[in-house]
């Protein structure tokens, strides 16, 4: 809200190879004013941070570890705010897909040191909770999965892990869950129990139907049995972060995206349980455009607090979420460069 994003002109190799292709990255990318953020904190540094975070808060910002993972690190969350919404933002349950992580700092900073008017509206409306990197072993490893040599899983790759983000369902509890980091985020969600719920994942790379590039995908939660009431506020999420994303940098251009109905993803089993709840997939647009990324999930995490705050998330028609495209085609393999990892399995990856 009070971020400035300084406009810096980004040309990527991409953008060379493939002028035929409009891509985000001939957009003037939006970068912090104190300088680029680091996209891939190391779990060490990212601890140092929250800490700080924490300190220069005066405790308004409250850090907690809700789990430790498989290698021993901690699974960190963050809460800052004191009013009756309560919200809850996850970044980086697949290890690879790091960029939600330092949006999340970012908004933390902006909401808990030394809030302007507007942050302070925010507080006195919302409470936040964010798991800050669900999957630190993940993401120290550079892998989707957690780590467990052990697995032979249903949802995973055996030998290596688990996909965590199978591991929700409403049906599995945290004692029995045999991924510590599903169950540090179920613990947390029981604990804190927010009416929204978003999911900060990352895709690879897809064009519309124009031949633009998308650069964010949203869903709301799809399995049967969802409640009315919780897919509504579901929806309206869906359309004012896709908004807010839209208006982040020129170039911006957000689809739904096509996930399954299976309850153990996140943003069904939340949904199950009577939250809203909204997967945000960042698109791995490349190196030029992380600092574009980072701000446009930063701007979905403050839109949908802002929007909460001030009522306007609930006065959004839910069907608007239905004006969003659906989203297109794969970049062809050679163009996907860094996305590649996220086509190994297919496309329906939440
Ligand atoms: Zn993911």
């Amino acid at each position: 809200m009070k971020r400035n994003w300084r406009i810096v002109t980004a040309v990527t190799a991409f953008a060379l190879l493939s002028p035929a292709l409009a891509s985000p990255a001939l957009a003037d990318a939006p970068e912090a004013a104190g300088g680029p953020i680091d996209p891939r904190p190391s779990t060490e540094e990212l601890r140092r941070h929250l800490d700080w975070i924490e300190k220069r808060s005066r405790g308004a910002v409250d850090v907690t570890t809700i789990g430790t993972t498989n290698q021993g690190r901690p699974i960190f969350n963050a809460t800052v705010g004191t009013g009756p919404l309560r919200l809850m933002y996850v970044t980086q349950q697949h290890g690879n897909e790091p960029l939600g992580t330092p949006a999340a700092l970012e908004l933390l900073e902006d909401l808990g040191i030394r809030p302007g008017k507007d942050e302070r509206a925010v507080l006195d409306r919302v409470t936040l909770s964010v798991v800050v990197r669900a999957n630190p072993d993940g993401h120290e490893l550079d892998q989707r999965y957690n780590h467990d040599p052990d697995a032979d899983p249903e949802y995973g790759e055996p030998g290596v892990g688990y996909d965590p983000n199978r591991y929700h369902s409403p049906s599995l509890a945290p004692e029995d869950n045999p991924v510590p980091e599903a169950a540090a985020v179920r613990r947390q969600y029981d604990a804190f129990d927010p009416h929204l719920v978003v999911d900060y994942h990352m895709q690879g790379r897809y064009i519309d139907d124009d031949g633009e590039e998308i650069t964010a995908s949203l869903m709301w939660p799809t399995a049967p049995g969802v409640d009315d009431g919780a897919r509504d506020l579901s929806r309206q999420a869906v359309a004012v972060s896709a908004e807010a994303m839209e208006d982040s940098y020129d170039g911006a251009n957000v689809s739904l995206y096509p996930g399954g109905d299976y309850e153990g993803i996140a943003r069904n089993a939340y949904g199950l349980m009577g939250s809203g709840s909204v997967l945000v997939e960042l698109s791995a647009t490349g190196p030029d455009m992380e600092q574009a990324q980072i701000a446009s999930a930063y701007d979905s995490m403050d839109g949908l607090a802002r929007s909460a705050a001030d009522g306007s998330l609930f006065e959004v028609d839910p069907d608007s979420a239905d004006d969003i495209p659906e989203r297109g085609d794969p970049l062809p393999a050679g163009q996907q460069g860094q996305a590649q990892p996220f086509q190994v399995e297919g496309d329906d990856l939440d």
